[in-house]
């Protein structure tokens, strides 16, 4: 990336090391990075990263413009964010009128897919945060509560242990489950139905992302058969990663388990995504995703099956590839239904 102005709080963040939404980065001939932030974040940025070259705000339109307005302006490229909004590209266009502008949003996402050693650290400790609070908040889940309730227990431990929560926690009750996004509502539950757990802690500026499910007291035969299939198709797709692996084709291993066993049309979204700074970030799995695996890089392993109105079952776990296949860093337990035991 020679020429470079970055706006979006988690390049932001890979590039400097400082988290603030509210600044840009402009990376100029390959060289060191420059921050421009307002004055309400300029002390972080200099407690943070002490030998960042930060500077106002105010100063950015003009150091554009004399950094890449002048000579060879026309045919210099440079390169930016496609999320960026119509607005912030307007106001680029007009400090550097002439420049061609050039979306690095895959490039970007590229250099932050493979994680370094330092990196790798923190995203352990997230994923063992996560399974600390999921152990201890689940086993203060009783019946009579509320999802909102259950959340908020989560979403507590997530606050006084960690960073707070790397998305909203997802709590589903019963047929709840179906709706793979649900919002927990004032649902009860009565300490016998299936509740479904989506949750991820955030820690040192990292994700964490899992989903477990409390199986329900007395199962049904579908549920027991949906579930074994989910399960399936997640240890399947667990034992297809390695180095060189298509995220198609890592996503196709999962879906042609749950479509063998009849429910390929309740498998609605991709089988995973990575995670880092962001909870969704590259490389994805998904049936067109052309992503390669390599050492390094962490993807998560989620098949489900959602019957509306019925049920829902998910079981996501995050993996980190390695040189020969992968290490599953979730290390929460999944049971089997049809044996009642941990897999
Ligand atoms: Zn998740
Ligand atoms: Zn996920």
């Amino acid at each position: 990336m020679k020429n470079a102005i970055i706006r979006t709080a988690a390049n932001v963040r890979a590039l400097t090391g400082v988290e603030c939404d509210e600044a840009w980065v402009v990376v100029a001939d390959g060289g060191e990075p420059t921050l421009y932030t307002d004055f309400r974040y300029i002390p972080m940025a200099h407690r943070v990263a002490p030998k960042l070259k930060v500077r106002d705000i105010k100063h950015f339109g003009p150091d554009l413009a004399r950094l890449w307005g002048g000579k060879g302006a026309s045919s210099r490229k440079i390169g930016f964010e496609k999320a960026i909004s119509v607005a912030e590209f307007e106001k680029l266009k007009k400090f550097l009128p002439r420049a061609k502008f050039e979306d690095v949003t895959r490039d970007l996402a590229k250099r932050r897919s493979v994680k370094t050693p330092g990196e790798i650290e923190k995203m352990r400790a997230a994923v063992r945060l996560n399974d600390e609070i999921w152990r201890d908040a689940s086993r203060k889940f009783k019946s009579g509560m509320t999802e909102r309730e259950m959340a908020g227990i989560i979403r507590s431990m997530m606050f006084d242990r960690g960073e707070g929560e790397a998305f909203p926690t997802i709590v589903c009750v019963g047929a709840n489950a179906a709706e793979c996004h649900h919002v927990p509502d004032d649902t009860v539950w009565n300490g016998r139905d299936p509740v479904l757990v989506d949750m991820g802690v955030k820690l040192d500026g990292y994700c964490s992302d899992m989903t477990r499910n409390l199986l329900p007291r007395r199962p049904s035969s579908l549920y027991r058969k949906v579930y074994d299939l989910v399960l399936k198709a997640n240890l399947a797709a667990i034992a297809a990663v390695k180095p060189g692996i298509t995220g198609k084709a890592l996503d196709k291993v999962a879906r042609d388990v749950i479509r063998k066993g009849g429910f390929g049309k309740c498998f609605g979204h991709s089988l995973g995504h990575g995670v880092g700074l962001e909870v969704h970030e590259a490389p994805n799995a998904s049936k067109k995703s052309d992503w390669i695996l390599k050492p390094g890089m962490f993807v998560t392993i989620e098949p489900g099956i959602y019957l509306e109105g019925n049920l829902g079952v998910r079981i996501e776990d995050l993996v980190l590839v390695t040189a020969t296949g992968c290490e599953v860093l979730t290390a929460s337990g999944k049971y089997s239904a049809r044996t009642e035991k941990m897999v």
